[in-house]
């Protein structure tokens, strides 16, 4: 599986990275949020699946 963060929807909420901070970094300029890698390791995949339900900006995206 894949993952990025649409910047255009990120409002740096950093509840993504709180949950799954293997995954996603923020920015130190603005906070907004991205993919520490767009390949998700299977061991993290169900804390990134947790974040994409989580994120109230419906920001993140998740791919085959
Ligand atoms: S939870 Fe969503 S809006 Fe908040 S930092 Fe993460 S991707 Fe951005």
């Amino acid at each position: 599986m894949k993952v990025w963060v649409d910047p255009e929807r990120c409002q740096g909420h950093t509840l993504c990275s709180m949950i799954a901070p293997n995954s996603f970094q923020l920015s130190d300029i603005d906070g907004s949020s991205s993919a520490v890698s767009d390949v998700v390791p299977d061991d993290q995949l169900e804390q990134v699946r947790e974040a994409v339900r989580s994120c109230p900006e419906q920001a993140i995206i998740l791919t085959d």
